[in-house]
């Protein structure tokens, strides 16, 4: 027998490795299986090169627990006592060494490089019997209790091979448990290139489940993506999705990635349909390093939208243990992600271009995907502008060129830019919409959960075209081709009338302005608009967009349009003067001689420094202006009163908040009660 001392720097880092590594102690199982895979493919190397000249036989890996030790099992090229103590005392703690060092300056993503001894984060004791595939060589057992001393000694073990046995630690005894070694040999094995054994397959017997004598194979040797393409049907690409997300809905379409040069990467990736809420749907996909799980948050190895997609990505060229930060600037990172942005956008035009029809179909669970995209990936965007479709409010599509082809003519306004006319929610925009189409425009659907943030985009980009919700504005001012008489409504009347129709709109978390246009006969009396701008701020804020939470406090902004062509208005406007003439033409008599007064007062004052002028001047200027505020004031609550009490006003303006669904609560009660009266006469 013989004892030493293992060639390792630091006294003892068994504490330091269960230290740092706590929340990671489940990965020596991946370690360990990993070693012994390379084992046993090693062995067939040998084999195939004629070095090895034995029977391979049986070399599946075996995993068993028994009582307090979780053995590992493998048919590999096991050790010799010389490489034991090469392997083990010394290069292996040396990069157990080596890795707990970095560990203490970065943070690490995979954990790739601990390898052998993370076996000592949930074990006190680890025993190795291993024997080589050498024709002469004995079996050997080495032994380590964690210190830094070792036992190495003769063992007998008739088959080639190794066994790792680990007496698992008191704290760790979750790994006894036959659910959580199930749970991790799936998580990290399920796709490992040797089988694997767990225990053996269960049947059913006379109501009861028995063992059979038949290993249970917790691995798939050769999953889809190691396959050739040529050798896949549509349907194994969905078995494999579904074998990695069961109880998901069917993916619309995949890629099968195949690169051996400059980087080695495979993998498939599947679209998924992604219908809304983006956060929720990332960190599907499943990075792996030949075929061993590392992890299944890939943000940094690939651009952020394309983690919205699924599937499995496989490369031995991904540094796996280093932080996030240098993964982002390491050149073969930024390549592979280049490539996969490439692929994707190839794809999606191939099917653009060979199956429009099932694009457009699958376009509304693609486009949330697409327009993240378009937005966040400038090489992505350049590439999607040939596929990425408009759909107007008949369900019909267009890519760009189609569209500014089709509505060039009718909706470019006088500044040369091209109005793309939108709505949000074609239901509660109906009436808009209509009176759009039937101005010959067309309006496109923008219910998307990026829409405003995508159009914002494409407008910073294309700076001939511009968006405006069709109830950004009345129709006549929605695409203004020329400077049209707004109205012919005298400034008085229009004053006059403005304090009646705020005295009946709503006062509360919202701010109207009353202004006035001829919009023909036919149009409607009245309509409530919202300014785009203002309206699109808001949105932005909502989602979140950077500085913009100033305009998210800010009242709801709207217009209230009065169409003075109508007759029912002008119906309204000849009420007022019949009723309130009296009034108002005593109150102008009032006031005309004090703003006259002012006015003549204020021109002798006007190059006078305030120090220069003398109190009498002042005090008279005051007692004016306070005359004419309060004569103002008398007139303002005159209108007021008169407009809270004008049936006809209030039905007008109700109707115009109605058709904005903006008319709720008691206000709609009222309304409707108030309605059924003048229905009933
Ligand atoms: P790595 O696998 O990264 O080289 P490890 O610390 O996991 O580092 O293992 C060190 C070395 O020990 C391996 O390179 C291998 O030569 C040897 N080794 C570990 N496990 C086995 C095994 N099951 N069979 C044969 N050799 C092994």
């Amino acid at each position: 027998m013989q004892k030493g001392s293992i060639g390792v720097t630091t006294e003892n880092i068994f504490p330091i490795i269960k230290k740092f590594l706590y929340s990671d102690h489940e990965i020596f199982l991946r370690e360990l299986i990993s070693n012994a895979i390379d084992a046993t493919q090693k062995l067939k190397t040998l084999a195939s090169s004629g070095e090895f000249k034995g029977e391979q036989g049986d070399v599946t890996i075996r995993v068993s627990i028994d009582k307090n030790k979780l053995i590992i099992s493998d048919s590999g090229i096991g050790m010799t006592a010389e490489e034991v103590d090469k392997y083990l005392n010394q290069i292996a703690f040396s990069s157990a060494d080596e890795f707990i060092k970095k560990y203490k300056t970065q943070s690490i993503i995979g954990h790739f490089g601990l390898g052998f001894y993370s076996a000592f984060m949930v074990s006190k004791k680890v025993e190795v019997i291993t024997r080589s595939y050498r024709e002469d060589a004995k079996a050997v057992r080495w032994i380590c209790d964690g210190s830094p001393e070792y036992q190495l000694e003769d063992a007998e073990k008739e088959t080639r091979g190794t066994d790792i046995i680990l007496h698992i630690d008191d704290e760790s005894k979750e790994f006894l448990e036959e659910a959580r070694i199930s749970e991790l040999l799936r998580k990290y094995c399920r796709y490992l290139p040797i089988d694997i054994a767990f225990g053996k397959e269960k049947e059913w017997k006379d109501g009861k489940q028995v063992e059979t004598d038949k290993d249970h194979i917790i691995n798939n040797t050769t999953p889809a993506w190691t396959r050739k393409p040529a050798d896949l049907k549509e349907e194994d690409y969905m078995n494999f999705y579904r074998d990695l997300y069961p109880m998901q809905e069917d993916p619309m379409f995949y890629i099968h990635l195949n690169v051996d040069y400059p980087f080695n990467l495979t993998g498939i990736l599947y679209f998924p349909k992604i219908k809304s809420n983006i956060e929720f749907q990332k960190n599907k996909i499943q990075l792996y390093s030949n075929q061993v799980y590392v992890t299944d948050s890939v943000e940094g190895i690939v651009p952020d939208f394309l983690t919205l997609l699924h599937g499995v990505l496989d490369s031995p060229d991904i540094p796996l243990n280093v932080s996030r930060s240098y993964l982002q600037s390491d050149s073969n990172v930024k390549k592979i992600s280049g490539h996969i942005t490439k692929k994707v956008s190839d794809r999606l035009e191939d099917i653009f271009k060979k199956d429009r029809t099932g694009f457009e179909q699958k376009w509304d669970n693609l486009k949330l995907f697409i327009e993240y995209g378009m937005i966040t990936d400038e090489k992505f965007a350049e590439r999607a502008e040939k596929f990425v479709l408009y759909k107007n409010t008949d369900n019909k599509y267009f890519t760009f060129d189609e569209y500014l082809t089709l509505v060039k003519d009718a909706q470019t306004d006088k500044e040369k830019k091209t109005v793309w006319l939108y709505a949000t929610e074609a239901d509660a925009q109906y009436s808009f919409i209509e009176a759009a189409k039937a101005k010959g425009y067309d309006v496109l659907l923008l219910d998307g959960q990026l829409d405003i943030h995508f159009i914002n985009h494409l407008e910073s980009k294309k700076t001939d075209i511009r968006f405006a919700r069709v109830d950004s504005d009345v129709i006549d001012r929605l695409i203004q081709k020329d400077d049209h008489l707004q109205t012919h409504l005298p400034q008085e009347q229009q004053d006059d009338m403005r304090e009646i129709f705020e005295a009946l709109l709503p006062q509360q978390n919202s701010h109207f302005y009353v202004s006035y246009e001829s919009m023909g006969e036919q149009a409607a009396p009245m309509v409530v608009t919202q300014s785009e701008f203002m309206r699109r701020m808001k949105d932005m804020s909502a989602l979140g967009g950077g500085g913009m939470s100033f305009y998210g406090t800010m009242p709801d902004s709207y217009n209230l349009v009065v169409n003075t062509d109508h007759p029912l208005v002008k119906k309204v406007i000849g009420e007022k003067d019949a009723d309130m003439g009296e009034t108002l033409g005593k109150v102008k008599n009032e006031l005309t001689p004090v703003e006259e007064q002012l006015k003549a007062l204020n021109e002798t004052l006007k190059d006078k420094k305030e120090d220069e002028i003398d109190q009498a001047q002042k005090d008279l200027r005051s007692e004016l202006q306070q005359k004419e505020e309060s004569i103002r004031n008398t007139r303002k609550e005159a209108l007021t009163t008169y407009g809270k009490q004008h049936t006809l006003a209030r039905q007008l303006v109700d109707l115009a908040l109605l058709a904005n669904n903006m008319l709720k609560g008691e206000d709609l009660n009222r309304f409707i009660r108030r309605s059924v009266e003048i229905i009933g006469g």
